[in-house]
């Protein structure tokens, strides 16, 4: 078999350019080939559901929206050493990092801190890798809360820390901790 007439799936067909017959023409039976797969489908288990009205249930790996951790006294973990940012096979993550002054103890663990940390949603890639990097325990993918929304302009996608540090009641009170992905 020459190269040009073999096929890697095996699928291919010789297409012929003989005339069609009167039949052939009307395209009857095309047209009844195609209604019969219509109608075939139509008792077929189906693929789609109807959100919102329906939810999946999310797959135990599921990686959503990043969360910016505090500490058990609500303090900020993230001490903007940039690794999350060297990880991410995206470049999705940018931050500015800035010394923690005194009377700021009570809001930054450590002595630096991201005084801005945003990611880029439409370049992430849900990897988990900026999560892995972090050797504060500082951002975690989150199962449980909300995928990131759609949007008709580029710069809503981009989330700074109001959309990403974790609200401080949820840092207090242990009941409302969101689910990590693992
Ligand atoms: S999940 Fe992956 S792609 Fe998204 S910010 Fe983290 S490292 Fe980058
Ligand atoms: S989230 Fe973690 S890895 Fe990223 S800058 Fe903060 S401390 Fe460093």
């Amino acid at each position: 078999m020459s190269i040009e007439t073999m096929s890697l799936s095996g699928r291919k067909k010789e297409v012929s350019n003989k005339k069609m017959t009167f039949l052939e023409s009307l395209y009857l039976v095309t047209i009844l080939k195609g209604l019969f797969i219509t109608i075939r489908h139509l008792f077929r288990r189906k693929v789609t559901i109807k959100y919102p009205e329906q939810t999946r249930e999310m797959s135990p790996v599921y990686r959503g929206q990043h969360m910016l951790m505090r500490d058990e006294e609500g303090r900020e973990r993230c001490t903007a050493c940039g690794l999350c940012a060297l990880s991410c096979p995206a470049e999705a993550i940018t931050m500015k990092a800035e010394e923690r002054k005194p009377d700021e103890m009570h809001l930054y663990r450590e002595e630096k801190y991201a005084s801005i940390y945003e990611i880029n949603m439409l370049r992430c890639i849900f990897c988990g890798l900026c999560e892995e990097a972090c050797p504060k325990q500082a951002i975690y993918l989150t199962k449980s809360r909300t995928m990131v929304r759609s949007n008709s302009d580029r710069e809503d996608f981009i989330f700074g820390k109001d959309k990403l540090v974790m609200p401080l009641d949820m840092a207090i009170d242990n009941t409302k901790k969101p689910q990590m992905a693992k």
